[in-house]
């Protein structure tokens, strides 16, 4: 009777084991089976890897995950895409809206939107790609994190965009291109005009609304529109190698055709540039990163 006892025992141990070993590869497979269907469905609808459903607006189809996003967490693109689509996919969640082709709007995100690929959080980009007045200028730039660029008496730049330039100005003297400040760095939304009224006449912005000139765009940007009103852009005056490496290397790129003096913080590594659809452009030995729109 004991021995009957003990085998009912062992059997019943036995059982036991197989049931719970058996329930935990079914959990693990289900596991596995979960987040596999997760990665399909995240390629599938979401245009950047790392990021989420989220059906609040179709034209922001995708949140990323991480709360508090950091240079060091870029996301890569979806390579499959072409190079307009995988640009504008990453940049759908910065604006409210994507300007419509042919628009003012597009001609302005084409010519100056390559900040819109930044993904720090400390960085804050505009809600539009031009300010139609001085008002909206100021109330923006008052809620930017300044930082002062240490090589100039009054140049400020977004925090994260100046302790960028800091550290490329420590490596090799970087100097300013008008050598003491404030129109090289973050200007006011009156300089900016100033600077357009310079180079232009009263007919020309309506040539560029109409898309039917585009160099000076080249040369000074419209009212409102320069990305020196973000706190992102600073004139240079850079003539070694070793300045440009300094500055790619800290973040730093030129993105307006032939507008030599003019840098833009992208806080993107520069092997990043193309994965997200920046064209590489060299004009006169110069290498020019340019939005793909
Ligand atoms: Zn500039």
């Amino acid at each position: 009777m004991i021995i009957w006892n003990k085998i009912l025992k062992k059997s019943i141990y036995l059982c036991l084991v197989i049931f719970t070993s058996l329930s935990l590869v079914a959990s693990s497979d289900n596991f596995k089976s979960v987040t596999g269907s997760n990665d399909i469905r995240l390629n599938e609808n979401c245009l950047i890897q790392g990021a989420s459903q989220n059906s609040t607006s179709q034209n922001r189809p995708c949140i990323f995950i991480s709360p508090t996003p950091s240079p060091n967490l870029t996301p890569t693109p979806n390579l499959a895409l072409p190079k307009k689509e995988r640009f504008l996919a990453s940049i759908t969640n910065k604006l409210p809206s994507i300007p419509t082709p042919g628009s003012f709007e597009y001609i302005i995100l084409r010519q100056y939107g390559a900040p819109f690929i930044n993904f720090d959080s400390a960085i804050k980009l505009p809600q539009t790609v031009f300010f139609p007045n001085s008002q909206e200028t100021r109330n923006y730039q008052a809620s930017l994190v300044m930082g002062k660029v240490n090589s100039g008496n009054n140049c400020f730049l977004q925090k994260v965009a100046a302790d960028a330039f800091n550290i490329a100005d420590k490596q090799i003297d970087i100097p300013l291109k008008s050598g003491y400040g404030s129109s090289d760095c973050t200007r006011t939304y009156e300089t900016n005009l100033r600077f357009w009224r310079k180079y232009t006449n009263n007919k020309t912005l309506e040539r560029v609304k109409q898309g039917r000139e585009t160099a000076i765009l080249n040369v000074v940007a419209p009212p409102g529109t320069s990305q020196h009103l973000w706190g992102l852009a600073i004139d240079l005056r850079v003539s070694k190698p070793a300045q440009r490496k300094a500055l790619n290397q800290n973040g730093w790129f030129q993105t307006v055709e032939t507008d030599v003096p003019h840098w833009t913080y992208l806080g993107v590594p520069e092997e990043k540039l193309p994965e997200f659809g920046f064209n590489k452009k060299i004009v006169r030995g110069i290498t020019y990163w340019l939005t793909p729109l």
